[in-house]
């Protein structure tokens, strides 16, 4: 049904902050996440430059009840920036200015459309970096990280994008602007509203500005592989790793049709091998890694390499991080149906790799398995041919095993990817009615009339 969306050519706007063409509106239908089946256009797109324009449009939108979803670069696994209801896409990429960079307070502020790279290249130049950002910085923005509360391969040691949060300036339903948050490190200033709008996906308010706090580039670094036969051994080695207290700041696990899957697209010579990829950082790292390596050692590796220099290392990190883009492209026959993003207690960890794997095997569907292992988290990808009716539900009901797997061993749907519309039913599973039904109250305060992305995290 579409939505009446035409007051906004009488908003203080220019022409050319608003698009009502199909081909505009097409490139707002998906994201990453969404196969073309469930492609959602808007019926309009809007492209606000500030805060003010984005006030405006929301006050005009709530009066006439009219849905608004935040869209920055589409990166999202769940169709999180997807308009399902129609409505305004709300496009943040003109907001890509950093504003404000204090050095001396390890700080930045800047405009939520700044792609993580370009902030990772600015605050370089004075040593600095932002130690939260997910595999997709190189494309993801600074406000969909936040509004996924995204992580990556570094929340191991330095923890997710919430934890790096101060401020934000944020756009409320009925327009008003809010500043929520403070400068200062720490704060037992009343309610925590930072971390309410962290994580909320768009579904709460609009961030126009954060101000984001920065850790020191470490003094030294020492990355390395282990290569293992057996994936069960270099599952096990993971929990025995963290609970040693080794400072890992970075530890991904890789099954070997990741690795294949990886090496295929990145040309980056991976064996089809189960491996695990680490990092050191600090001062006296060879001491940290004499711990590590006599831990690895006991679960039979076939081969450990370290010592990588600069360029070697990000070879490394290449293949991991490009996993996402190679299983797209690794069967044009078969879509990403599923992303999953599970995260459990550490000490559980093993046993749900080895679950994912018995999964694979008897619903007899390929299931490349990898993940932030050091903090818990597995992803397991699930590939289907998107007009084979009966693999799909295949597909779906393996998920679903995989999810309840996890919540019974106390660990969560969604490790950094964020609820969306995939997980939905996942959250009502994990999640228990009243807690929901609290969630649900927050919503309806913030926003009563159900404009900012409905359709989301709720059923
Ligand atoms: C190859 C690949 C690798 C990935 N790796 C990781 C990973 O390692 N870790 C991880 O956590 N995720 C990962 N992701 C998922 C995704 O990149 C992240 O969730 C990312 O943070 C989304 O950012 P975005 O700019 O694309 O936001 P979008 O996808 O456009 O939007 C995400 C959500 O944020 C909302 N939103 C956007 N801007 C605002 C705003 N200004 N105010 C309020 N709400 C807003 C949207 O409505 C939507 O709900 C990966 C994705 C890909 C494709």
């Amino acid at each position: 049904m579409p939505v009446d969306c035409t007051f906004v050519t009488d908003l203080p706007l220019s022409e050319d902050q608003y698009s009502f063409a199909d081909e505009d509106r097409a490139d707002f239908a998906t994201d990453y996440g969404t196969t073309s089946a469930d492609a959602s256009p808007p019926d309009v797109v809007v492209y606000p430059r500030s805060t003010e324009d984005v006030s405006t449009v929301l006050a005009a939108a709530n009066e006439r009840g009219v849905p608004v979803t935040p869209y920055a670069a589409g990166s999202g696994t769940e169709s999180n920036a997807v308009p399902v209801q129609g409505g305004i896409s709300l496009s943040m990429a003109d907001f890509d200015r950093l504003l404000e960079f204090r050095p001396d307070d390890m700080q930045i502020d800047v405009e939520p459309g700044v792609v993580g790279a370009d902030l990772e290249e600015y605050v370089s130049e004075e040593g600095l970096y932002f130690p939260a950002f997910p595999q997709s910085a190189k494309f993801s923005t600074i406000g969909g990280m936040i509004a996924n509360d995204a992580s990556g391969i570094r929340t191991v040691k330095y923890g997710e994008v919430r934890d790096w949060v101060l401020e934000l300036e944020v756009v409320r339903a009925d327009g008003v602007v809010i500043e929520v948050g403070s400068n200062a490190k720490k704060s037992s200033a009343g309610y925590n509203l930072t971390d309410l709008f962290v994580g909320s996906e768009g579904t709460l308010g609009v961030i126009t500005r954060a101000t984001l706090d920065l850790a020191v580039e470490p003094a030294e670094r020492l990355a390395g592989r282990a290569i293992f036969s057996d994936l069960s051994d270099a599952a096990d080695a993971i929990a025995e790793t963290i609970r040693a207290g080794i400072d890992v700041a970075t530890l991904e696990l890789m099954d070997s049709l990741t690795a294949e899957i990886s090496n295929t697209y990145t040309g980056t010579g991976l064996p089809a091998k189960p491996m695990l990829l680490f990092e050191l950082h600090g001062r006296g790292i060879e001491a940290e890694y004499a711990a590590l390596a006599e831990i690895l050692e006991r679960y039979n590796p076939e081969q450990i390499d370290t010592a990588f220099d600069a360029m070697q290392r990000d070879t490394l990190w290449r293949a991991r991080r490009e996993i996402g883009k190679a299983l797209q492209a690794y069967d044009p026959t078969r879509q990403l149906e599923v992303a999953g993003d599970i995260t459990v207690p550490i000490g559980s960890y093993a046993e749900m790799v080895r679950f994912v794997g018995e999964v694979a095997d008897s619903f007899d569907l390929p299931i490349p398995a990898f993940g932030h292992a050091g903090d818990g988290n597995l992803h397991y990808a699930i590939l289907a041919n998107p007009d084979a009716t009966a693999e799909l539900e295949r597909v779906h009901e393996a998920s679903q095993r995989i999810v309840e797997e996890a919540i019974a061993h106390g660990g969560t749907c969604t490790g950094e990817h964020g609820i969306g519309v995939g997980k939905r039913e996942y959250l009502r599973q994990e999640a228990d009615a009243a807690a929901i039904e609290t969630m649900q109250s927050i919503k309806s305060a913030l926003d009563p009339n159900n404009i900012l992305n409905p359709g989301k995290i709720f059923i």
